[in-house]
């Protein structure tokens, strides 16, 4: 079990992933250097792990670090939130170090009978990846769910390393996966099904080309043979052209056409055929409690996954599965009604404009009161932020309120490109939510959908979405 017992494990970041790697090198046996740049991590300091004197095997460089670290490494693992412009890595890479990225390094101690589906995309991701954890379940098959949303891969590794004689305490692994965390090719980590949600600009600071961006994601499919599922959209011929080059030798199912998962136009019943194993259902998606068009979709594309792993489920285990399935905060979550019967909808996780757009189009049943703002990501070299691209679809509502570092330049951007509904700016989010309130007339609901990243204001998206909650509530 202690296969790495007398090497040197270099961890590079000290996040969530990074601490978890920390963690399961240790377990493994490892002399481990954990190094990152910060001074000061908060949750390093309270975990009674990380203090050195307690762990003669573990040595943490914060701030300045020691590059023989690197040199004399059996393994590096990456974090995620590092890029490969940091510590030379490129670099080193071509020169044939031993780097590895946090799933790579996690999947080594995966037991060989846990199925790997693996959920990339630009939006979605954690909704369908937790959608088909919770089918899986429902049919009775015990599962992690995580990777990229909630708990990192290397936990559930150790989780494993824990029960021992290569015993595990699931059957499969539903591994959210980020961009970032496939910038390293990995080598271990292969998906049994894997699917490309979608790919819209996102990222762009760190892959700088939207090609690049969808290289990372298509190398999900890299190491997959004909028995196995790579799925992505019909009809994107960029992510076509990627997945080709990915050079993976799996079977091609599509979202959106057949074989894979069609919908009808409302989204109310799906056709599914697995091609790699012939299964086919139709699904009544009516009894889903999710809203919008774009949760039926993610609740077709999960279903597709969870037939692809090849369990024995069938439309039956599907379908009873679909009532039950629940959303996880901060993604369309409908907060609470207040006295002047208005509807309070939290879609904080929308970070960029392809997100809020979805969501959008999924509130047909009332006029809206939509909150713009934060933290812009620009698109291209001329600093266009694509707001415009919403413009259509707030005309339907009621009014727009904007807030935060970049809400003047988005109602600039809305105005400029016909926006025809009424746009108040205000500072930050609690003066927006106070103006929302006065427009918002009775039957309408109020939704931050704010297609800005959070951190003008905010420390992340979970945090901007609670205050809203929570001003949404005092009203109430
Ligand atoms: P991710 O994990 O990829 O960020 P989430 O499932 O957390 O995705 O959803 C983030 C936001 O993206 C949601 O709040 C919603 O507005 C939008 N969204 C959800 N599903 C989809 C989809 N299938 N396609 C496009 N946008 C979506």
């Amino acid at each position: 079990e202690k296969d790495l017992e007398g090497q040197v494990v270099t961890v590079l970041g000290l996040g969530v992933s990074g601490r978890a790697a920390v963690k399961l090198a240790l377990a493994r046996g490892a002399h481990v250097v954990a190094i990152d740049k910060n001074k000061h991590i908060p949750a390093l300091q309270q975990d009674p792990l990380f203090s050195s004197e307690a762990n003669t095997r573990l040595i943490l460089e914060l701030g300045l670090f020691n590059e023989e670290h690197l040199h004399e490494a059996h393994k590096i693992v990456v974090s995620p939130g590092i890029s490969l412009e940091q510590y030379g890595l490129e670099n080193l890479m071509q020169l044939g170090y031993p780097i590895v990225s946090e799933l790579d390094f996690a999947s080594e101690k995966l037991p060989k009978g846990v199925r790997i589906i693996a959920v990339t995309g630009t939006n979605g991701k954690s909704t369908v990846t937790s959608f088909t954890g919770q089918i899986l379940e429902h049919a009775g098959i015990p599962c992690f769910t995580g990777g990229n949303l909630g708990v990192p891969l290397s936990d559930a590794a150790l989780t494993c390393m824990e029960c021992g004689n290569g015993g595990a305490p699931f059957q499969a692994s539903v591994v959210e996966v980020s961009s970032y965390q496939m910038e390293i090719h990995a080598k271990t980590f292969r998906p049994s099904v894997a699917v490309v949600l979608n790919l819209t600009p996102d990222h762009l600071e760190r892959h700088k080309t939207l090609e690049r961006y969808g290289l990372c994601k298509c190398r999900l499919f890299t190491h997959m043979d004909p028995s196995q599922l790579a799925v992505i959209p019909a009809g994107d011929s960029l992510l076509q052209g990627l997945a080709a080059q990915s050079g993976g030798a799996g079977t091609r199912a599509w979202l959106g056409d057949l074989p894979g998962v069609q919908l009808n136009a409302a989204g109310s019943a799906a056709h599914l055929h697995v091609p790699t194993t012939s299964l086919e259902a139709h699904l009544d998606l009516t009894t889903l409690k999710a809203t919008g068009v774009h949760n039926a979709h993610n609740a077709g594309t999960a279903s597709l996954l969870a037939l692809g792993v090849d369990f024995g489920l069938d439309e039956g285990a599907i379908q009873s599965a679909l009532p039950t399935l629940k959303c996880l905060p901060h993604r369309m979550q409908q907060v609470c009604r207040d006295d002047n019967d208005v509807v309070w909808i939290n879609d904080s996780k929308a970070t960029n404009v392809d997100a809020t757009y979805t969501g959008l189009k999924g509130l047909t049943k009332q006029q809206c009161v939509v909150l713009l703002g934060g933290l812009a990501k620009v698109l291209d070299e001329k600093g266009n932020i694509g707001f415009d691209n919403l413009v259509h679809v707030l005309n339907l509502h009621r009014a727009v309120v904007t807030f935060g570092a970049s809400g003047e330049q988005i109602k600039k951007d809305l105005e400029a490109n016909g926006l025809a509904i009424p746009c108040k700016q205000s500072k930050g989010l609690v003066e927006a939510v106070r103006v929302a309130r006065g427009i918002a007339q009775p039957g309408d609901a109020v939704v931050l959908s704010p297609g800005c990243a959070s951190f003008d204001e905010f420390l992340n998206f979970e945090l901007r979405g609670q205050v809203f909650s929570g001003l949404a509530r005092s009203i109430s």
